[in-house]
């Protein structure tokens, strides 16, 4: 079994060690060593998380892949996918559009960006709006006319799309024909899942090495000024979860403790690594083993959540959207509100799930604002503590989205256990 037992435990420990050693060296903490000496322990120490996220990126792709085909074929039932499908869209973008509405509230009710000074000459940006493209563009390239490319630029969307297609093609074609091949895909997805076993092994260790550098290389001071626009930031992701929680209770009828309990070792992983694609391979063995979930829904779900299901991307986006508006003085009438909240929730859709890179597309959103560009580097000082929160957000939500399909299917599935 990959997922240990006490697995949680040894993640939180490897993270409040990092975080002690990162706190101990930090020129922003008690600068035990000089400035220079602790940016190169963070880089060394950052070795450790970097060797775990190469062995997951080394087969994601395949195991996206081969999870996908299986998972639409675990049922061997056309009926079934559709229906999954279909339910499953409208649960992902009610979900998304609840939770940007949430977000818009509270940026709204608390105006974080009249509360806040800052000198926005003085700070650095990284980030070029002008990059990004627009959204429309970005819908009309999810269409993988070149599926190698996705995979070789590891854009998860398309290769998420093409494996739709494949796993739908599997599905209606004499299943005699297609043994061969899926025999094939069943031995891709156990060979990904051997190498995500080795990685696991040093998890714990990945956790300390990332939280120490993240620490000695952040400084404090960005969440002093930005105080107001992460507390709306963290009040929406924490109003998210309780969301969850309600869902899990009153529409998959489980216990939420149980639920959390058993979700809390990909929830630190996702922390740590801010990546739901990095994370998707615990999080589907969590859903198969721990809450128990079916491989036919959860083949199918975690993939794709992990692609196009990001609840606290989408509220942070909304929020980080409002806040930049309030900061430059741009008002928004009730209706651009609105269409800021269709266009979030499009945004989260297209965010790819990796770290940081949430901001990058709010570049675009907020470009389109009248925004200056100078606004997304005022934000991105205190980005990467906020990644890792929404990060936590969307795996969450991806697990929630497991259990109601799994109440919603009636259980009317077949296939077999993962490992
Ligand atoms: N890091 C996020 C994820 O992987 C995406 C983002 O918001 O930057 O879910």
């Amino acid at each position: 079994m990959i997922i240990k037992q006490n697995l949680w435990l040894q993640i939180l420990i490897g993270m409040a060690l990092g975080a002690l050693l990162g706190f101990g060296l930090s020129s922003n903490g008690l600068a035990l060593v000089p400035q220079s000496t602790a940016l190169t322990t963070g880089s060394w120490l950052a070795i450790l998380g970097a060797v775990f996220l190469g062995l997951i990126g080394m087969v994601i792709i395949p195991l996206i892949i081969a999870s996908i085909i299986l998972g639409i074929n675990a049922s061997r039932d056309i009926g079934f996918v559709k229906r999954i499908g279909l339910r499953l869209v409208l649960y992902f973008l009610a979900t998304s559009f609840i939770a940007i509405l949430i977000g818009i509230g509270y940026t709204e009710i608390i105006k974080p960006g009249a509360m806040t000074n800052i000198q926005t000459a003085s700070v650095a940006i990284d980030v070029s709006a002008n990059a990004a493209p627009t959204l429309p563009m970005r819908i009309k390239n999810l269409i993988p006319a070149n599926p190698l490319k996705a995979a070789v630029d590891i854009d998860l969307i398309k290769v998420v799309i093409f494996s739709i297609f494949i796993g739908f093609a599997v599905l209606t074609l004499p299943s005699k024909l297609m043994s061969g091949f899926m025999d094939f895909t069943n031995a891709i997805q156990s060979i990904s899942l051997k190498i995500i076993e080795w990685a696991m092994m040093i998890a714990p260790l990945a956790v300390f090495g990332l939280i120490a550098d993240m620490v000695i290389k952040l400084g404090v001071d960005a969440f002093i000024g930005l105080g107001w626009y992460v507390f709306c930031v963290l009040a929406g992701l924490l109003t998210i979860i309780a969301m969850y929680l309600l869902i899990v209770t009153f529409i998959a009828k489980r216990n939420p403790i149980e639920f959390l309990s058993n979700i809390r070792a990909v929830q630190l992983l996702a922390f740590s690594t801010s990546s739901s694609a990095a994370t998707m391979p615990f999080t589907m063995q969590a859903a198969e083993e721990r809450l128990n979930i079916p491989p036919a829904i959860s083949r199918f779900v975690v993939p794709l959540g992990a692609t196009i299901n990001m609840d606290g991307t989408g509220m942070y986006q909304a929020v980080a959207a409002v806040f930049l508006c309030q900061f430059f003085g741009i008002e928004l009438t009730f209706v651009e509100t609105l269409l800021l909240a269709f266009t979030c929730v499009g945004a989260s859709i297209g965010t790819p799930s990796t770290p940081g890179i949430g901001i990058v597309v709010l570049a675009a959103v907020v470009a389109d604002l009248g925004v200056p560009a100078a606004g997304i580097g005022m934000i991105l000082g205190v980005d990467r503590i906020l990644d890792m929160c929404r990060t936590t957000v969307n795996v969450t939500g991806d697990l929630t989205a497991c259990t109601v399909m799994d109440r919603w299917m009636n259980k009317k599935t077949i296939g077999t256990s993962l490992i």
